[in-house]
C-alpha cells in the first residue's frame, strides 16, 4: 500500500514570490501541488497550509500550534513534511523535538534557498528528500536539506546562500542521498523511550545572549529586573567567561541566587563546551551554571524555554536540562 503522507506549508522561501516590498511567501499548497506531485514518488501525498510566513516571524506560539496540529494528524498519516523557511527552521526543529515526545512516525522539516517556481532552484530536491523520508517508517523529528537528513534537534543552518545550508552539528547524519539511493543510518536515530504525548508549554521568560569582548553585567541584571528566568549565554571557546576587570561571573551568581538558571554554552559551531578545564569555566561551573555540552545553540536554547515552560522547581529545571531527550546533547 503506498504510504500517505502529509505536507504542511508555514511559507519561506519556498513558497516565495518576488513582492513589492521585497521576497515574501506568497504560495500556497494548492499553488505548488504540480511540483511536490512531481518529487512525491511512490508515495499519497495530501497538502494542507498552516500559515505564510517569513521564518524570521515565526514565535514560540507558533512552534505550540504547529506541535498540536501534527499531535492531532499523527495517526492519519505515515509522515509528515514541514515547509518552513530556513532562518529559523533549526529552532523550530529542535523545539518540535522536544514538544513531540517519542513521536510516532517521522516528522521532517525542510525549505529551500530559492522559491520552488524557480527551474534551478533547490526546492523541489529538498521536498523529494523530505518526502523520502516521511515515508521511511522511521519515527523522529528531522530535517532534510541538500540531500541529506540530520536529527532536528542537531541541525543548524550555517550558510546564508548556497544550498549546503544546514550541516548535522557534532552528531552523524541520520541519512543521505548518491547514486546508492537514500542510505539511512539507523544508528543515530535516538530510540523511542515510551508512547507519544504532547508538551507543548514553553517559558517567554527565556533569553539569549552572546558574550563578546566588553560585555557589562548590567545586561545581565536589566534581564533579571525585566523577570528573565533562563539565559542562555553563548561564551568563548570551550565555555570561559570574564571576571578579572569586571567580574560578569559575580553577577552570574548574583542571578542564580535569585533562581534564574544560566545555561552556558559555546559560540564555536563545532564540538561543544567543556568548562572544568580553565579558571574561566570552572568558576562558572561552580556557582552552579549549566553547560551545554555538544547541543546546538537552537538546541540549547529551545530546550531552556521547553523546561522553564513545564516547571519552576529549580532542582527539576537542573535534572532535566542535564538529561539527554531527544538525541541533542551527547555528555
Ligand atoms: N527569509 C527566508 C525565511 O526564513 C529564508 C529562507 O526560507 O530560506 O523564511
Amino acid at each position: 500500500m503506498k504510504r500517505k503522507i502529509l505536507i504542511i506549508n508555514t511559507g519561506g522561501t519556498l513558497s516565495s514570490v518576488m513582492k513589492e516590498n521585497g521576497l515574501a511567501p506568497g504560495l500556497n499548497t494548492h499553488d505548488m501541488e504540480k511540483e511536490l506531485h512531481i518529487v512525491s514518488g511512490d508515495t499519497s501525498l495530501e497538502i494542507e497550509d498552516f500559515c505564510a510566513l517569513d521564518s524570521a516571524n515565526i514565535f514560540p506560539e507558533d512552534w505550540s500550534l504547529l506541535a498540536r496540529r501534527i499531535s492531532e494528524l499523527r495517526n492519519s498519516y505515515d509522515g509528515i513534511v514541514v515547509i518552513h523557511g530556513t532562518d529559523t527552521l533549526a529552532y523550530t526543529s529542535s523545539m518540535l523535538s522536544f514538544m513531540l515526545q517519542n513521536v510516532n512516525i517521522p516528522v521532517v522539516i525542510t525549505g529551500s534557498q530559492l522559491s520552488i517556481k524557480d527551474p534551478i532552484a533547490d526546492a523541489m530536491e529538498n521536498c523529494r528528500c523530505a518526502i523520502h523520508m516521511a515515508a521511511s517508517g522511521i519515527p523522529g523529528v528531522f530535517v532534510a536539506f541538500n540531500r541529506k537528513v540530520m536529527l532536528g534537534c542537531r541541525a543548524s543552518k550555517v550558510r546564508s546562500m548556497s544550498f549546503d545550508a544546514f550541516e548535522s552539528i557534532n552528531y552523524p547524519y541520520v541519512a543521505q542521498i548518491s547514486s546508492l539511493g537514500m542510505s539511512i543510518d539507523e544508528k543515530a536515530v535516538p530510540a523511542r523511550n515510551g508512547v507519544f504525548h504532547l508538551a507543548d508549554s514553553y517559558s517567554t521568560k527565556v533569553c539569549m545572549i552572546r558574550m563578546f569582548p566588553g560585555i557589562h553585567r548590567s545586561l545581565l541584571e536589566s534581564l533579571a529586573e525585566q523577570g528573565y528566568k533562563g539565559i542562555y549565554i553563548e561564551a568563548y571557546g570551550i565555555g570561559g567567561m570574564p571576571f578579572v576587570k569586571h567580574d560578569f561571573i559575580g553577577t552570574v551568581e548574583k542571578l542564580i541566587n535569585q533562581g534564574i538558571t544560566i545555561v552556558v554554552g559555546t559560540q564555536c559551531p563545532y564540538e561543544g563546551s567543556k568548562m572544568d578545564v580553565y579558571e574561566t569555566g570552572r568558576r562558572a561551573l561552580e556557582i552552579g551554571v549549566l553547560q551545554a555540552h555538544d547541543m546546538t545553540g537552537e538546541a540549547a536554547l529551545t530546550k531552556l524555554m521547553w523546561i522553564l515552560g513545564m516547571t519552576e522547581n529549580l532542582s527539576e529545571i537542573r535534572d532535566y536540562y542535564s538529561i539527554n531527550i531527544a538525541g541533542e546533547m551527547r555528555v
